[in-house]
């Protein structure tokens, strides 16, 4: 159930967007947890810390989320 905390959530989000947008989108690895710069609107992208390759949608303009590994 929603209790209001994910309304709260979205404007975060919309909010990191924001400033993401200025400074270039950034996804954090699922494998070493480090943070690393994604190319606006790239489908895919390689962590350069472990060299791991993930696919990459855009749920908002700015703010990347890794799907999963690529082939
Ligand atoms: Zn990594």
């Amino acid at each position: 159930m929603c209790n209001g905390n994910c309304l709260i959530s979205v404007y975060i989000l919309f909010r990191k967007s924001d400033s993401y947008m200025s400074k270039g989108s950034q996804c954090r690895c699922l494998n070493c947890l480090e943070r690393f710069p994604i190319k606006p609107n790239a489908k895919e992208a390689t962590c350069p810390h472990c060299k791991i390759k993930y696919r990459i949608s855009w749920p908002w303009p700015g703010q990347p989320k890794i799907r999963g590994l690529a082939k």
